[in-house]
């Protein structure tokens, strides 16, 4: 990619190497600690019962560093999500909307999210609670060593992917979605979930077709994010990890589906090119 000059995007939450430390007491525990001991109580039972009021308090060492990180994959990162940014922000406004910008948190290990506990096993992953994209960046190793995947723009795709599910938080998706979860058996709400990740994957394309107008792309740029598509398809992981493909347990639907709806995405660069939801056929 060709990113020189793009500006990076402010909305990035550095969580590299804090933490998050469960179980602290906090000043309410202390509190009770210190009046049972002056009222003749055991403080050991007063921090016992103290821990059940407030469990699993998070203690984080330091405040998460905010705005773009000053080395290069943190830069790189930031300027991905300004490209995404300035992509969905003109996008929106040509349709007489306003794009309200996600936050990118870098991590390593946990995460705390509005959604739950992140961790780096899930991979990347987007929370609607809290409008933010967690990512920890061992998995662009990942990418490149155990999924063979490499290049900047199978990256980038990773992140315009992420972005993408913001999309349809904003655009109403993935309410839909939820409102599904309970309502439909498993199968067809995992059914359901296949066409959201396929439109993911086409947003992640819309955004690409603009990046390339840009000039931000370079030769072999869009085999590198077409292969990273293949190479993370539900068929191609489950049979890494299982050794044969379950279909009905499809969430983000096969390696072929995921290029063909990135391809158009990148083909047309329209958003309204992505209805993964009234197409027959994906
Ligand atoms: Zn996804």
């Amino acid at each position: 990619m060709q990113l020189g000059g793009q500006r990076s995007s402010g909305n990035v939450e550095d969580r590299r190497g804090i933490g998050v430390i469960g179980g602290g007491l906090g000043v309410g525990g202390i509190v009770i600690a210190v009046i049972a001991y002056f009222l003749g109580f055991d403080p050991t039972t007063a921090t016992q019962v103290a821990e059940q009021i407030a469990p699993q308090r998070e203690t984080s060492q330091q405040a998460p560093k905010t705005g773009a990180p000053a080395d290069e994959m943190g830069q790189f990162v930031s300027k991905v999500l300004g490209s995404t940014e300035d992509v969905w922000t003109k996008i929106f406004q040509d349709s007489g909307q306003r794009y309200r910008e996600p936050t990118i948190v870098l991590y390593d290990g946990q995460v705390r999210s509005a959604c739950g506990m992140g961790q780096a096993a899930m991979g990347p992953f987007y929370c609607p609670g809290d409008e933010k994209l967690y990512i920890d960046l061992s998995f662009f190793r990942d990418l490149q060593t155990r999924f063979r995947a490499p290049g900047d723009f199978a990256q980038a795709y990773v992140i315009a992917h992420e972005v993408g599910h913001h999309v349809q938080k904003l655009t109403g998706t993935f309410q839909k979605m939820e409102s599904a979860r309970g309502r439909v058996s498993q199968s067809e709400y995992n059914r359901t979930s296949v066409r959201m990740e396929l439109q993911a994957d086409c947003y992640a394309g819309v955004w690409g077709h603009h990046a390339g107008a840009m000039k931000q792309l370079e030769a072999g740029d869009a085999e590198e994010a077409l292969n990273a598509a293949t190479a993370i398809g539900d068929d191609r992981l489950q049979k890494q990890s299982q050794g044969r493909v379950v279909p009905e347990s499809f969430t983000h639907g096969s390696s072929e589906q995921r290029v063909r709806w990135f391809k158009r995405g990148m083909e047309t660069g329209r958003p309204k090119d992505c209805d993964t939801f009234s197409t027959g056929s994906l």
